[in-house]
């Protein structure tokens, strides 16, 4: 008997080949039914209309099949750009130059993203790099789902002929509660190393259990974190902190190995990951407890800023860094203001962060020890709760008391007076400000004798 016949390689890119291009079809009249905004049903039949294929994509088809409301609906089409344009001349326009969208623009600041499908970019293939720098080559309807991430991310709704066209298996993942990429995730991963946080944005959000390649891929790319750009990189981070899962999403990324890559002092606070010292154990469990007040805060619809995340995450180390007997940092701890910037310094550099939001942060992490020891002569209480950002550091201390369990009344008293300088007459605030500026006279020195 002959050996069977090796199985085929696998196309270079990881993406499935382009057999079976057949889509799986379902009904989904339900779907387009709740779709209560018709801006994007009313591009989608402008296009269509027009002769061109126009379809709902991505994260908004998802969210429709798991029963969640969408946050936008972005929709593919197979105009180009400028033909998108001229179908709308009034209001649209086209933005990015390195991925170019149209804009269309409805009442009540409703905005369609319109995407013309991609294809594979060009610089997916280059030999031993898989990072994809660009992503403007058009495609068609079944390549550009193929390009998508997640299968779950990866379906079409056509609301016209109120049906999903799957080419991804996404519509089974969905059903099994699985986040798989789309395609071979050692290629898929590499190729864009911000999926790994992607994946673990989704997982946590539809409480799916993800693949166990994809999870590996994830995995043994982490370190790849570290060649996307920081910026993207961040704006992830702020949107699992804003999602209302960031203990689970922030769990996970502790466990992949990515928290070490883009936030290494956060790590190493955490402890070691095999045996922990009770010490350690402390202080993990105290910040999973933070985390735990945010998202509780989230489904109460609490929206924390870039600075105030920024805060919540490193006001912990700050603390360690400012105390001799847990610092890790060289030499004696400096004055509690200098450990501040000390502590957010190499975030700064690495992420491009705004100097409105690294200030900011630091003065919130700063003013966590005024709530609770509030003192000298010189300190003025309605100066304090009118300061720029005490709003955001009395949110981070509302949110360290849920943690902790205690200093409630101390919040409660800081609540209080804040709405009462609020509604102070100014100029009675002008009249601390300036009491809080005058020096005290200098003593007169004593002549040697
Ligand atoms: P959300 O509800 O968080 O906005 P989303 O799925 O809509 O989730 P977006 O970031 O808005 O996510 O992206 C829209 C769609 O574009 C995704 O559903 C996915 O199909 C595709 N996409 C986005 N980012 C990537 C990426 N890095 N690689 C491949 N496809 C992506
Ligand atoms: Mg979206």
């Amino acid at each position: 008997m002959s050996a069977p016949p090796p199985d085929p390689s696998p196309p270079a890119s990881g993406l499935p080949s382009s057999e079976g291009n057949e889509p799986r079809i379902v009904e989904a009249a339900d779907l387009v039914d709740e779709i209560t905004d018709t801006s994007s049903l009313r591009v989608i039949s402008r296009l269509q209309r027009n002769g061109h294929e126009a379809y709902l994509v991505g994260g908004c088809v998802r969210d429709l099949l798991v029963g969640l409301t969408p946050k936008d609906f972005d929709v593919a089409t197979s105009a180009r750009p400028r033909q998108v344009r001229r179908l709308f001349p009034r209001n649209s326009h086209i933005i990015g130059r390195r991925f170019r969208l149209v804009h269309i623009r409805f009442a009540g600041d409703t905005v369609i993203e319109t995407a013309t499908f991609r294809g594979e970019p060009a610089e997916a293939t280059a030999e031993g790099d898989l990072l994809i720098r660009e992503d403007n080559t058009f495609g068609t309807a079944i390549e550009d789902a193929r390009r998508r991430d997640f299968t779950v991310n990866g379906l079409f709704l056509d609301p016209d002929s109120e049906r999903i066209l799957d080419w991804v298996g996404g519509l089974e993942d969905l059903d099994a509660g699985i986040l798989r990429t789309i395609g071979d995730p050692e290629v898929r991963i590499p190729e864009d190393p911000v999926r790994i946080l992607r994946a673990i944005k989704f997982a946590t959000r539809l409480g799916f259990h993800i693949e166990d390649r994809t999870w590996r891929a994830m995995c043994d790319n982490a370190h790849e974190l570290e060649r996307s750009a920081p910026p993207r990189v961040l704006e992830e981070i702020l949107r699992l902190l804003r999602s209302g899962t960031a203990l689970g999403a922030f769990k996970k990324m502790r466990h992949c190995g990515v928290l070490k890559i883009l936030l290494p002092d956060l790590d190493k606070h955490l402890g070691p990951h095999g045996d922990q010292s009770e010490a350690d154990h402390k202080r993990a469990e105290s910040f999973w407890r933070l985390l735990e007040a945010l998202d509780s805060a989230v489904h109460d619809g609490y929206e924390p800023t870039t600075a105030t995340s920024l805060a919540l995450l490193y006001h912990d180390i700050a603390e360690c860094e400012a105390d001799p007997k847990t610092r890790r940092a060289k030499g004696d701890p400096p004055e509690w203001q200098k450990v501040t910037g000390e502590v957010l310094e190499h975030l700064i550099g690495n992420a491009r962060l705004s100097r409105r939001d690294s200030s900011r942060a630091r003065k919130i992490i700063f003013q966590q020890r005024t709530f609770s020891r509030p003192g000298g002569r010189r300190f003025r209480p309605q100066v304090f709760c009118l300061s720029e950002e005490f709003p955001e550091a009395l949110e981070l201390f509302r949110l360290r008391c849920e943690a902790r369990g205690e200093g409630w009344d101390i919040y409660k008293a800081w609540e209080e007076r804040y709405e009462s300088a609020s509604s102070a007459d100014p100029e009675d605030i002008a009249d601390e400000k300036k009491r809080s500026r005058r020096r005290r006279p200098r003593r007169k020195r004593k002549p040697k004798t």
